[in-house]
């Protein structure tokens, strides 16, 4: 599906595109494509140098010996068409924000000021800022409070993330963190807290603090009785905690989730499962789109396609979590969003 997008897009012309119009290459005209809300995207402003080329949703995890050297990544060596590539040097920040105006997506960027700075300037309006109190790749290193604060009071940032406290092995309701969670709560604020997705399936090689553990979706439960007003996206959807994730859903409806990062990273059946019980089980309204954008452009289209391509969603459903959903969340004026 990927391909037919790429296709689509190298395709332009009221004559060709009478030509094509069996194929419904409508999704890909420039003026009557729906709003999407991407809720995950990452403040990069290249592709990671040497990341190379990716075949998304690979099948499998293979074991690996500690004997030998052992690769960062898990993940089965597929081969596909089309694969994802990183974009040339210089040009990252360029390639996504055109997908983003091809594909009418508006996206929370998550970063440290000035690079998130860097892709409002490129793209404006499409950016909801959002910053986190990390201070750099340093793990339980922090943002001041004073900081964080003016980050979102003065300088126009809408959401508290991506908090990745898994990858410190501590859990979102460790009282050395609270004080930022209750800055969110009294600013009404929206945290985005990454909970669940190891990621390579070499968590154990790349990230040694990483617990799975403390990606369990209950964890959060004493942080939003310790801040009821508290509104949460819990990234990633709490993969593969699908039960505790529905507890914690049924017990909190200001819990949303996002499907960044395992909508392209996990098997195919599997992601598409899991979906499906998140909505089956009565949350449809709750689950955002999302994509973990941090390195190839193609990644975005090919991430919205598995949810247009979803058969167990309605139309209504599939713009929910494309746009409607978000946009509840983060209270964006409505659009018309069909
Ligand atoms: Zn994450």
């Amino acid at each position: 599906m990927a391909g037919l997008r790429r296709l689509a897009a190298g395709i332009s012309g009221a004559g060709v595109f009478a030509l094509c119009c069996t194929f419904c290459f409508g999704q890909n005209t420039s003026n009557d494509v729906p709003p999407v809300i991407d809720v995950h995207v990452h403040a990069m402003d290249e592709s990671f140098p040497g990341g190379g080329s990716m075949c998304p949703n690979e099948a499998k995890f293979l074991a690996s010996d500690p004997k030998t050297k052992e690769a960062p990544f898990g993940w089965d060596v597929e081969e596909c068409t089309p694969k994802l590539y990183p974009a040339e040097k210089g040009e990252y920040l360029k390639d996504v924000v055109g997908e983003m105006k091809r594909l009418n997506v508006t996206a929370v960027v998550f970063g440290d000021p000035k690079s998130v700075q860097k892709w409002k300037d490129a793209a404006g309006d499409r950016v909801i800022p959002g910053t986190s109190f990390n201070e750099g790749m340093q793990p339980g290193a922090r943002v001041s409070l004073e900081e964080l604060r003016k980050h979102f009071t003065t300088d126009g940032f809408k959401v508290m993330g991506e908090i990745g406290l898994q990858y410190e092995g501590l859990s979102p309701s460790d009282p050395s963190v609270d004080k930022f969670f209750a800055l969110a709560e009294e600013l009404d604020i929206p945290v985005a807290i990454h909970m669940g997705t190891g990621g390579s399936g070499r968590a154990n090689v790349t990230s040694p603090k990483f617990r799975g553990s403390m990606g369990n979706p209950l964890l959060l439960e004493d942080l939003l009785a310790r801040h009821p007003k508290l509104r949460v996206q819990v990234m990633h959807a709490g993969y593969p905690m699908m039960d505790n994730m529905l507890t914690l859903l049924q017990a909190n409806s200001h819990v949303y989730v996002d499907v960044a990062g395992l909508i392209w990273s996990y098997p195919l059946k599997e992601v598409n499962r899991y979906i499906q019980r998140l909505v089956e089980a009565g949350f449809e309204d709750r689950v955002m789109f999302g994509t973990d954008q941090m390195e190839w452009p193609k990644l975005m289209a090919y991430s919205i396609s598995i949810i247009q391509n979803a058969d167990y969603l309605t139309p209504e459903e599939k713009r929910d979590i494309l746009y409607n959903n978000a946009a509840r969340f983060l209270r964006l004026e409505k659009k018309t969003a069909k």
